[in-house]
């Protein structure tokens, strides 16, 4: 049995002021061929998933064409244009012996002129591959899902957990899925329902009560209405389309009615939680008062909520690095700026040398300006290899491109090239510094760092500075989201 496997993901925050090239967008993840599926055996990733499901079976043959995932400003046509080109031409040679087609699509992209980038792909793909060779896709669980996405799709998988701790299992599921409908073991059917829900990121930590409860319901339902699965995508307001919501999707075995049933009472269910998605807004001043004001073990982790690149902000904002600095606390490590010039100016001096630049501010303008760095000593220069541990992506070999770290009076700033959150210790091992030495450890991420930190820091801030990853969306200049949404609008109706 020959199955494509593949993945192009795009998470869009449209409130990001620049489109986003070609060139741009392949500089993050790319990866062709051979590589781009077989580095994630063992590895908690959706092809990890996807390959342990295809091995279980034993008769699989699976066919790698690009992995290839971003989360950032919405991108220009001509891009999109070219990595669709990109994914047909590798397509096209095999098209006439598949039997099935598994292709990641996150669910959140948007280009210039095409909101739904998903059906568009979905549609491209379709029309080049014979009838009925089903097309499946394993989503992130901050999609956007659209209608069109469902008709055009045999199958759509999400996950439950936000940190995306079961990556692993959506792409096994969707694998599993995915065989059986080849054999016709099982003929699905799915069912979409919308809630009027804009669910900020900061706001959509899944590992507390009472989120857990409403997950452990769903799974029971799961079971207990015989379906194959039934996913509460958060949705993403940041890509401001106008289908951008919280959705339902159940999936069953040929039982349409079933599966419409289960998305309207799994909707109703989810909608009485709405209020306990909704994040308190700290500032970099309220939150560093909280953390001085604490006294007991371990350190305080403040995580800049707003300015996390996972979700399209540039990271490289200076909000949370500037109250830092003024405040030069003894033990304070920031653990990592984005900024690709500075950390390139730092490898061509030495460690021990004493340098002047300008940090971060570079990208988009509410993030905060430029902050003067003066007289910083160079503490460790890295090529910033790594393998994750982050339960997330546990195994991976990733990247932070040039780093540094520097020393500024009592601050340490650590410096990357390669714009990504912080999902574990490694940035911080990586320039040769063991978070458990600091006090005040300031870092960018919305939720994901919380699968690693949330057991070893002592407390725990997320801090909202202005930024286009705001999680109060009151302030944000919605223009395509048809309204009314709940939190805005605080009288929606499901
Ligand atoms: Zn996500």
């Amino acid at each position: 049995m020959n199955i494509l496997v593949g993945q192009f993901g795009h998470e869009a925050n449209n409130f990001c002021t620049k489109d986003v090239t070609y060139e741009e967008f392949i500089s993050l993840n790319y990866f062709t061929g051979e590589d781009s599926l077989w580095r994630y055996k063992n590895v908690e990733h959706l092809f990890g998933g996807i390959i342990k499901a295809a091995e279980e079976h034993g008769d699989i043959n699976l066919i790698p064409t690009m992995d290839l995932m971003n989360p950032i400003g919405r991108m220009e046509k001509e891009a999109l244009d070219k990595i669709v080109d990109n994914i047909i031409s590798m397509i096209e040679p095999h098209k006439n012996d598949l039997d099935g087609v598994l292709f990641c699509l996150h669910g959140a992209g948007r280009a210039v002129g095409v909101e739904d980038i998903e059906s568009y792909t979905l549609e491209k793909i379709k029309a080049i591959l014979p009838d009925n060779i089903p097309i499946m896709s394993a989503l992130d669980l901050h999609a956007n899902v659209s209608k069109e996405m469902v008709e055009l799709s045999d199958g759509l998988f999400g996950g439950y957990e936000y940190p995306h701790i079961d990556f692993f299992n959506t792409g096994y599921l969707a694998m599993k899925t995915l065989i059986s409908s080849i054999e016709n073991r099982v003929i699905p059917k799915m069912s979409l329902k919308a809630i009027p829900l804009l669910l900020p990121l900061s706001g959509g930590f899944t590992l507390r009560e009472p989120i857990t409860t409403l997950n452990n319901y769903i799974k029971n339902y799961i079971k207990e209405n015989n379906l194959i699965d039934a996913t509460f995508f958060h949705g993403f307001p940041y890509a401001d389309t106008s289908y951008a919501s919280s959705t339902i999707l159940v999936m069953t075995n040929n039982d349409q009615e079933l599966a419409d049933k289960s998305a309207q009472e799994l909707a109703e269910h989810v909608w009485e939680y709405r209020e306990y998605f909704i994040p308190e807004i700290i500032s970099a001043k309220k939150a560093m008062d909280q953390a001085e004001e604490y006294s007991g073990d371990g350190y305080v982790l403040i995580s800049e909520v707003s300015d996390n690149p996972g979700g399209g902000a540039p990271g490289d904002g200076t909000h949370l690095l500037k109250e830092m600095l003024d405040r030069n606390l003894p033990k304070t490590i920031f653990g990592f700026i984005y900024d690709k010039d500075v950390a390139e100016f730092l490898h061509n001096h030495r460690v021990g040398d004493k340098v002047t630049f300008s940090l971060g501010g570079k990208c988009e303008k509410i993030h905060g300006n430029p902050i003067e760095i003066v007289n910083a000593k160079i503490k460790n220069l890295s090529n910033g290899e790594y393998i994750a541990t982050a339960p997330m992506i546990k195994g991976a070999k990733l990247s932070f491109g040039k780093s540094a770290r520097v020393k500024v009076k009592n601050v340490e700033i650590i410096i990357t090239s390669q714009r990504t959150q912080t999902l574990d210790d490694r940035p911080f091992l990586v320039t040769g510094a063991d978070v458990a030495q600091y006090k005040y450890v300031g870092i960018k991420s919305s939720n994901h760092y919380r699968s690693f930190f949330q057991d070893k820091a002592g407390l725990i801030i997320p801090c909202d500075t202005p930024g286009v990853m705001t999680g109060d969306l009151s302030v944000l200049d919605f223009k395509y989201v048809k309204m009314p949404k709940y939190p805005l609008d605080l009288n929606t109706k499901l």
